[in-house]
């Protein structure tokens, strides 16, 4: 009866994400959804991100009357960063972005103070606030942890956490295998986040540790996946590695046919009569996509490398670079060549229009997973270049479980780099993706999960399900 009663409360939830733009679009999406689904959503974040947010969720305007923003301010003054440090991307040093670290804990009172005016009945924060936990016990609400990565890299890091193989090998790039894992899956130490190793900066090591027990302590996971995509990793990251969780993923789909560059409150660097007059141009599958996500900024010696193997593969192509310039970058008269079978964006794109674009045959990607998941739900295949922290384990799920990419041998991770790639990997890499027998029978493995994904956040699919049995967890906590 008292169950029954709650059946159709509404829920009112907070959200803390890292102050990040690949960590600000998931939140977003969720408080969209939790608000579609009846609920009231509010997101606390520095100010910063307040045009980003509010021309994001305005997009919307029957969730958004749900939906509340709250900022907090980054102790920046007791940390001695510049007073306009509100996003971790702002910290362009390794000393600035240490001491953002250090700031982060320090915005438990804040949080508290929230907490005590508006009552949520729950909290849902960034794996990076392991306090969060506390805070939320004090005022007895229950606190969830957002993941915006796969169950494959999650169950991984446990692993890599719990048993440390990394460091019973004799060399970096001696083979491992990683150990209590549903596939047999060989692994380097020199793929492993230095976060995980020893001789990292202290401040470092203890976040992480932090972050994995609060992992285990805190009231459950909620991951940006599908069931359908990873079940054995679904499976053993709550049945065997024991952590609570929901697959309410993937995310950024249920924000389809919005508008979604204006969604993500991003300025796109081409006009959309540009790029798309381009596509329509091209034969269905053409057109290979290539692009590195928000951070990365390659070294010249390693675009000039793109270019070439872009050039000698024949491939068509739409290439993303975070350059202003193209002199230094690009052999001489690329571009003039290049006029008509490929199409450079300086800055922005709208990534998940553009792959879905029939066009659009495949995807070079550093594998990170939002990435790799517009990609599954644009159907298609990859190439599969990681760059840094948990990549190296969406490569794997990519090419070695969902059998859906090529890899291009990249062995070591790096904060900034990556391994210096030449172009004949790549240009094979780029002809195996995009024709012949191969890159179909990716295609189609590919088009099938699409499928699967659209499926799980319909009514009545895993994903949808999932994220009701969520606040039916919640509604029973807050009895
Ligand atoms: N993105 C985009 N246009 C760009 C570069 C990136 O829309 O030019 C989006 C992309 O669609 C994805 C996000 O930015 O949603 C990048 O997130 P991901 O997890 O792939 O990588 P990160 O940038 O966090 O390394």
């Amino acid at each position: 009866m008292e169950i029954e009663k709650h059946q159709h409360h509404q829920l009112h939830v907070f959200f803390l994400p890292l102050m990040a733009q690949g960590h600000i679009i998931p939140a977003i999406d969720m408080a969209k959804l939790f608000a579609s689904r009846g609920h009231r959503s509010t997101i606390i974040i520095t100010p910063h991100f307040l045009p980003f947010l509010s021309k994001s969720i305005n997009q919307n305007t029957d969730s958004a009357t749900q939906i509340d923003i709250l900022t907090i301010k980054i102790p920046t003054y007791e940390v001695s960063l510049p007073e306009e440090t509100e996003s971790i991307h702002m910290a362009t040093t390794t000393e600035m972005l240490s001491k953002f670290f250090q700031a982060l804990p320090m915005l438990g009172p804040q949080i508290e103070e929230l907490i005590k005016r508006h009552r949520p009945d729950g909290l849902i924060a960034d794996m990076f606030f392991p306090w969060a936990t506390d805070v939320a016990v004090k005022f007895g609400i229950p606190r969830f942890m957002f993941h915006g990565t796969c169950y494959f890299s999650l169950c991984a890091s446990v692993c890599m956490i719990r048993y440390e193989p990394h460091k019973k090998v004799s060399s970096e790039y001696e083979t491992f295998i990683i150990p209590n894992f549903p596939d047999k899956i060989e692994f380097t130490a020199s793929k492993v986040a230095d976060f995980y190793k020893e001789d990292v900066e202290p401040q470092y090591l203890k976040l992480f540790k932090d972050m994995h027990e609060d992992e285990m302590r805190c009231n459950g996971v909620l991951v940006n996946s599908f069931y359908e995509l990873e079940p054995a990793y679904a499976d053993h990251y709550t049945n065997v590695l024991g952590i609570k969780s929901w697959h309410i993923g993937p995310l950024f789909l249920n924000s389809k046919g919005m508008n979604l560059e204006e969604k993500r409150g991003m300025e796109c660097s081409i006009d959309k009569q540009v790029w798309l007059k381009w596509l329509d141009s091209k034969r269905p599958n053409s057109v290979i996509y290539v692009c590195f996500g928000s951070m990365i900024k390659f070294e010249d010696k390693q675009l000039m490398e793109i270019a070439m193997a872009l050039e000698g593969s024949g491939q068509e192509f739409i290439w993303v670079v975070r350059k202003e310039k193209q002199e230094e970058w690009l052999p001489e008269g690329f571009e003039e060549r290049m006029e008509g079978k490929g199409l450079i964006i300086r800055g922005w794109a709208p990534q998940v229009l553009i792959l879905d674009h029939e066009a659009v045959g495949g995807f070079v990607t550093h594998c990170g997973w939002n990435s790799i998941l517009e990609g599954v739900c644009a159907g298609l295949p990859m190439v599969a270049w990681p760059v840094s922290g948990e990549q190296f384990y969406n490569e794997k799920l990519v090419t070695q479980i969902l059998g859906i990419g090529i890899g291009v041998g990249v062995n070591k991770w790096s904060r900034n780099e990556g391994d210096f790639v030449k172009s004949e990997k790549l240009e094979n890499a780029l002809r195996r993706v995009m024709k012949g027998e191969e890159a179909e029978e990716m295609r189609s493995k590919a088009k099938g999960f699409a499928q699967m994904a659209k499926r799980a956040i319909e009514e009545g699919g895993s994903s949808y399900m999932d994220l009701e049995a969520f606040f039916q967890e919640l509604r029973l906590v807050r009895l």
